[in-house]
Parts: C-alpha cells; structure tokens; sequence
C-alpha cells in the first residue's frame, strides 16, 4: 500500500495495522504510552486496553 500517510488512525486499526506493523502503528499513536494489539485502542494504561502492549 503506497497511502499509509493519508489514511486516519480508524482505517489503519481496521486493517490491523497495530499488528502487522506495530512499530508505525505505535508512532502514530504517541504520546500514547501502551495500545491494545487486539482492538487498536491507545491508553495511558495498560490495564485499560484488553491486549496491552506497551509502547517501545
Ligand atoms: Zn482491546
């Protein structure tokens, strides 16, 4: 895919792009310091996301 930079956070979570690529994913969703690797979500902590994944 050559659109990356104009798509919306929503369409990358849709197509899973927090698990395919998660270190972009994770620059997209800064200063967010964990995200759910299941749903997409951004949180500030893990416990509030159902696949925490902490940001690197
Ligand atoms: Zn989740």
């Amino acid at each position: 895919m050559s659109d990356n930079n104009h798509k919306t956070l929503c369409a990358h979570v849709e197509n899973e792009l927090q698990v395919k690529d998660p270190q972009t994913y994770m620059k997209l969703i800064q200063p967010a310091t964990h995200y759910c690797e299941g749903c997409g979500r951004s949180a500030a902590k893990a416990e509030n996301v159902c696949k925490p994944k902490k940001l690197a």
